[in-house]
C-alpha cells in the first residue's frame, strides 16, 4: 500500500528527532529521477537538508538570491532534466544544457530523439503544463502581498454557497482587482526576471484568479467542514485545529489569511484556528493559541511547531489551549508514508478515540482511495467523503513525472468521527455460533 521510500543521500540521513514528513515528500521526488533532490539542494547551494529548512523558515546565514533573476533561475533549474530518459544536466557527457519544449516552456529534453520519442505522451499534458509553469511564477505575487486580492461581504448564506460559481457570484466584478494587479510593478519585475516572455493578458488573468482560487480553498474548505459537522459559529465560538500543517501553508502566513470565514459566517462568536505540525515556519501566526474565547466576528489564528498528539499532551490537556471543535488536514500524505507509525497514527488514534470530527483533503482519486482504506482499517468512523466544491482550480505537476495528470490542492474530501460501530458483525458471528451449536 505504501510506496516505497528510496534510500536517502548519506548527508541528509534524518535524525530521531527529524521532520520526517517533509523530508519524505522532499526525497519522494527522487522516486523517478535518481538524485533530483541532491540536484535540489546543489541548485540552491545548499548542502544539506538542515540548510534547506533553515532557508524555508528565513533563518538564512549568507545563502540567499542576490536577484529576482537568480531567484527565479534557480527555481527553474529545479525542473531541469530530461523528461524522456530522465537524465539530468551533470549526467549529460559531454555536460550541456537541456533543451526546453517551446510549447509549454517547462519540460526539458537532452536531446531531439528524446523529445521526440516523448512526444506521443507529451502532447496529451503540454497544453496543461504551459499553464502550470505560468501559475507557478504568477504564486510569487502572494508572497509581495498583491494576491490574493480583496473580496467582498458575502450577500448570501453559507448554505447556498456550493461552488465556485455562487462564491464569484458574490464578488462582482474581478477586473479591475485584476487589473490593477496586472498593471503593478511586481508583475512587471516578474516577467523582466522570469527567463520568458510576459503571457498575453487575458491568460495572466486567467492564471491569477487560479492562483487566488488556491489561497481560497482554503478558509472555504475549513468553511465545508463547519457545514458537514453542523457546528454553529453563533452560539460558541469555535476552535479549529489545522494538522500537519505544511510549510507551504505557514510560510508566509499572515495572521489575516483566514478571515474569508468571517464573510462566510458573519457575527460569529470568534473562530480561532491553530495551526499544528513540525514543518510550522516561524512568523507572526507562531503565536500561542488563546486561552479564553478569541475575538467575536474575527478569526484568530496561531500555531505549535510539533506534532499534533504532542501539541495535545503537552497542551491542549493541561488547558492551555481549547479542545478543537473541528480538527482539518490538508493533504496529510499519510498513505505515502512507510512510518505512518511514528507521525500520523498516534495523531488518527486520538481523533478516532476523542470521538473528535474531523476532516482530511486530498490531492487526487488514488490518494482518496488509499486514504480512504487505511482509515477504514483503523476502523474510523467515516461520515462522507467526495469531491471538494471548493478545490483549488490551479494545476501542480507531479514534479518528477511531468507527463501525468495534474493535480490540485483539496480536490478531495473525507469526514470522520469516531470509531466504527461493529454491532452487526458481531450479532451475525453470534448466530453463526448458535447455529453451529444447533447442528452440533
Ligand atoms: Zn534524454
Ligand atoms: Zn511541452
Amino acid at each position: 500500500m505504501a510506496s516505497t521510500i528510496q534510500v536517502l543521500p548519506q548527508s541528509v540521513t534524518p535524525t530521531m528527532d527529524s521532520v520526517y514528513s517533509d523530508q519524505l515528500g522532499f526525497f519522494s521526488l527522487d522516486s523517478n529521477v535518481p538524485g533530483l533532490s541532491k540536484v535540489i539542494l546543489d541548485k540552491l547551494n545548499m548542502k544539506d537538508y538542515g540548510e534547506y529548512r533553515a532557508a524555508l523558515e528565513g533563518k538564512k546565514n549568507g545563502t540567499g538570491f542576490s536577484s529576482l533573476k537568480e531567484m527565479f533561475q534557480k527555481m527553474e533549474d529545479t525542473f531541469k532534466f530530461c523528461t524522456a530518459c530522465k537524465k539530468l544536466p551533470a549526467h549529460l557527457s559531454p555536460p550541456k544544457s537541456l533543451k526546453r519544449c517551446i510549447k509549454c516552456l517547462n519540460v526539458y529534453y537532452c536531446s531531439k530523439d528524446c523529445q521526440k520519442s516523448d512526444w506521443p505522451i507529451h502532447k496529451t499534458f503540454c497544453k496543461n503544463l504551459r499553464l502550470i509553469a505560468m501559475d507557478r511564477l504568477v504564486e510569487w505575487l502572494v508572497s509581495t502581498g498583491d494576491l490574493p486580492f480583496q473580496t467582498e461581504e458575502w450577500t448570501l448564506c453559507a448554505s447556498e454557497v456550493r461552488s465556485w460559481d455562487d462564491w464569484l457570484s458574490m464578488q462582482g466584478d474581478l477586473s479591475p482587482r485584476l487589473d490593477a494587479i496586472l498593471l503593478g510593478k511586481n508583475m512587471s519585475d516578474l516577467w523582466t526576471n522570469a527567463g520568458r516572455q510576459r503571457p498575453e493578458s487575458r491568460d495572466l488573468r486567467e492564471s491569477l484568479w487560479r492562483v487566488c482560487s488556491e489561497f481560497f480553498s482554503k478558509p472555504l474548505t475549513l468553511g465545508l467542514g463547519i457545514k458537514i459537522f453542523k457546528l454553529d459559529p453563533y452560539s460558541h465560538p469555535l476552535t479549529i485545529h489545522l494538522v500537519g500543517a505544511a510549510n507551504s501553508e505557514t510560510l508566509g502566513a499572515r495572521t489575516t489569511d483566514m478571515d474569508e470565514l468571517s464573510h462566510m459566517f458573519p457575527g460569529h462568536q470568534g473562530l480561532e484556528v491553530v495551526m499544528v505540525g513540525p514543518e510550522v515556519v516561524e512568523g507572526p501566526i507562531l503565536r500561542p493559541p488563546l486561552r479564553a474565547f478569541g475575538p467575536r466576528g474575527r478569526v484568530y489564528i496561531s500555531g505549535y511547531k510539533g506534532l499534533y498528539h504532542q501539541f495535545w499532551e503537552e497542551v491542549v490537556e493541561k488547558e492551555a489551549a481549547a479542545k478543537p471543535d473541528l480538527v482539518v488536514g490538508f493533504h496529510p500524505g499519510f498513505h505515502a508514508t512507510q512510518s505512518l507509525g511514528e507521525g500520523w497514527l498516534p495523531t488518527l488514534l486520538l481523533l478516532r478515540d476523542f470521538n473528535i470530527p474531523a476532516m482530511f483533503t486530498l490531492f487526487n482519486e488514488s490518494e482518496f482511495e488509499l486514504s480512504l482504506q487505511i482509515m477504514l482499517e483503523l476502523e474510523m468512523h467515516i461520515r462522507t467523503s467526495g469531491p471538494n466544491p471548493f478545490r483549488s482550480l490551479k494545476p501542480e505537476q507531479v514534479q518528477s513525472c511531468p507527463n501525468k495528470p495534474a493535480v490540485y490542492c483539496n480536490a478531495h474530501y473525507i469526514c470522520f468521527q469516531g470509531l466504527l460501530e461493529r454491532e452487526e458483525e458481531e450479532e451475525e458471528q453470534e448466530n453463526t455460533e448458535e447455529e453451529l451449536a444447533s447442528v452440533g
